[in-house]
């Protein structure tokens, strides 16, 4: 019984290990391939949508934040 308790949890921890791992690379790559969306005040480039909401909070904020679909092109 206590030997598969213990191969379920290294079983969990690897795959929560992979997951760590996986959301890691994505974040990578969402950097990798980010600054897609700009700014349409300036047109500095922004990495994302909720990037782009504070920075115009910051920076803009008499102007209204685009809908996100607006930049799902
Ligand atoms: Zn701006």
């Amino acid at each position: 019984m206590a030997r598969g308790q213990q191969k379920e949890q290294a079983r969990q921890k690897a795959q929560k290990e992979a997951a760590k791992r996986a959301g890691a690379g994505s974040q990578l790559g969402a950097r990798a391939a980010g600054l897609t969306i700009k700014c349409p005040k300036c047109f500095i480039a922004i990495a994302n949508y909720n990037l782009l909401k504070q920075h115009m909070e910051a920076k803009h904020p008499k102007e209204t934040v685009p809908p996100e679909s607006d930049f799902q092109k």
